[in-house]
């Protein structure tokens, strides 16, 4: 089997049918870097930056924050590097944040929520990634979207920074991609607008699942409910993909189930552009897809008319 595995080191992830699809890792450390490599994984599709404020005592630093990506886009060598911004609170956190005691943190302040609120953390990460982004391939991926508002408001976040940086003479690509994490109802619901708006949706199904579902992902003993494979989670998705192309941008998933091999054929036929799984499902997912014939699926219990 891991000789099979081997093999397809180097090849292109394209099924019977002839549809192709990016695969790439998840990571949440620069050490990872190596098994990316090792798994030859596409290019990273999440990349959690929380790592840089969960390892130290205070705030880090926009030189800090640039030397990081910095890093990590050289490693990469011209692979793309989706990096997503800040995703603290709810399950994670870095006690200077000083985040208030709440009753439900994962419906809390948290994520872009923070960054749109304290915008002085927000700017500051976003300088170091613009800093680090003639150094590879960047794309900059925020979290936790609920609203076109919030999209709008980071539209302007960035707007300035790239303002700042001209103004100061320090370069940065003009290539940036920028996109949102699907990863609640409100967000889905409002995909064929957002869509409109950034480069590429990422839907992470690890919270997708859990807002859809009512259903606490950290609360082991609601593992029977919840369920990526569930129907309405699938709509969501497939909703999300359909917008996406609509408005002519691409459309990934990053939560766990992109590496759920029974979901595979599904996800292709429903045109997803890419998967992000662990750096070792990689190869795993890719051999899936090189022998599924996605016209062979049965979606007939997602179309969106007939309920
Ligand atoms: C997700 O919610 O699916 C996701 C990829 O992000 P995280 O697991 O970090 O919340
Ligand atoms: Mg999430």
């Amino acid at each position: 089997k891991k000789r099979v595995l081997r093999s397809l080191i180097g090849k292109r992830a394209v099924s019977l049918d002839g549809k192709e699809i990016e695969i790439n890792a998840n990571i949440g450390h620069p050490a990872d870097i190596a098994l990316c490599e090792e798994n030859d994984a596409g290019g990273i599709g999440l990349f959690r930056s929380e790592f840089l404020y969960m390892e130290s005592q205070d705030f880090p630093s926009e030189d800090f924050q640039f030397e990081s990506y910095r890093d990590i886009l050289q490693k990469m060598a011209g692979k793309r590097v989706i990096v997503r911004t800040l995703d603290l609170g709810a399950d994670k956190h870095a006690p200077y944040f000083k985040l208030p005691h709440e009753d439900n943190p994962a419906m809390g302040y948290r994520a872009i929520r923070i960054c749109l609120r304290q915008p002085d953390i927000f700017i500051t990460q976003l300088r170091a990634l613009h800093r680090a982004s003639v150094f590879g391939k960047l794309a900059i991926m925020f979290p936790m979207i609920t609203s076109l508002k919030e999209v709008l408001e980071i539209k302007k976040v960035v707007a300035l920074v790239k303002c700042q940086l001209d103004e100061e003479h320090i370069p940065y690509s003009k290539e940036i991609e920028y996109g949102i994490m699907i990863e609640t109802p409100a967000a889905v619901m409002a995909t064929d607008l957002l869509a409109r708006e950034v480069d590429f949706f990422s839907i992470g199904t690890n919270d997708l699942t859990q807002y859809t579902l009512a259903c606490d992902r950290m609360n082991a003993s609601l593992s029977e409910l919840y369920d990526p494979r569930n129907l309405s989670v699938l709509r969501m998705i497939a909703l999300t993909v359909r917008n996406a192309h609509k408005a002519g941008i691409w459309a990934g998933i990053c939560g766990e189930s992109a590496g759920d091999l029974e979901l595979t054929g599904l996800y292709l036929k429903l045109g997803v552009d890419e998967l992000s799984v662990s750096p070792a499902s990689v190869l795993e997912v890719r051999n899936k897809v090189l022998h599924t014939d996605s016209r062979e699926v049965d979606d007939s219990m997602l179309n969106l008319y007939t309920v």
